[in-house]
């Protein structure tokens, strides 16, 4: 498998924000949005990507055996054809796996192929307008989500809020329990306070967690591997 990176931090947003984990990082991606902050990870002219070839085993030997959560990132985890096989290895062995994806790859055949995936969760990405990535969402994907996966929203404009609302929505209406909910806003595009304000006061946003993305806060922005 092609892998940028492993290393051990602790989750920087989401659901197990604060909390230590192994992080895999896979190379390539099949969007390019606008606010992207992994290009590092992205095959391109203009995106030199570092990767190691490694087998399955050998990441397995790489993570950490105390924490036991994997964060499996990207670019785009999903396109690499032996992740449902190392996913299902990292579940065989007792680690709870969370799988960010970015909402453009099929997740159903991806947990088809998985099996069991009690012990795992996704953190799906519905891209927004200013994303420039939006057409490229699998609406089925929403739409088979677990109240322990994660739909997650970054902010970059008023229009991005306009479309958060009618996503969720559209959710509301489909789910009696629904997945968690988070929103976050793309630095310096977007300010904070107003998007904690549209959670506030719009009736469709009030379950929505407001997050920011800790570890830019911890560590220098730009640094890689933490
Ligand atoms: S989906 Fe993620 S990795 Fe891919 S271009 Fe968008 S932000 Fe970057």
């Amino acid at each position: 498998m092609k892998i940028v990176e492993i290393f051990d931090s602790i989750d920087g947003e989401g659901l197990r924000t604060g909390q230590t984990a192994t992080f895999i990082r896979l190379a390539g991606c099949n969007l390019r949005c606008s606010y992207c902050d992994t290009l590092y990870a992205l095959f391109g002219e203009d995106e030199p990507c570092e990767y190691t070839e490694m087998s399955i085993d050998e990441i397995l030997s790489r993570v950490n055996k105390q924490y036991k959560r994997i964060t499996l990132t990207g670019g785009e985890p999903l396109l690499h054809k032996d992740s449902a096989e190392l996913v299902s290895r990292l579940l065989k062995d007792g680690y709870e796996v969370n799988i960010e994806t970015n909402g453009a790859v099929d997740i159903a055949e991806f947990s088809a192929k998985v099996g069991d995936v009690s012990n795992m969760f996704y953190t799906i990405d519905y891209k927004l307008p200013s994303s420039g990535m939006s057409e490229r969402m699998i609406w089925d994907n929403f739409l088979s989500l677990r109240p322990c996966d994660v739909v997650k929203f970054v902010v970059g404009s008023g229009e991005d809020v306009n479309m958060m609302k009618s996503v969720m929505d559209r959710l509301s209406e489909k789910y009696d329990v629904m997945p968690h909910i988070y929103a976050g806003v793309v630095f310096g595009e977007y300010e904070p306070q107003k998007l904690i304000e549209h959670i506030m006061n719009e009736p469709v946003l009030k379950d929505v967690v407001f997050q920011l993305q800790i570890h830019k806060v911890i560590w220098n922005p730009e640094e890689r591997g933490v």
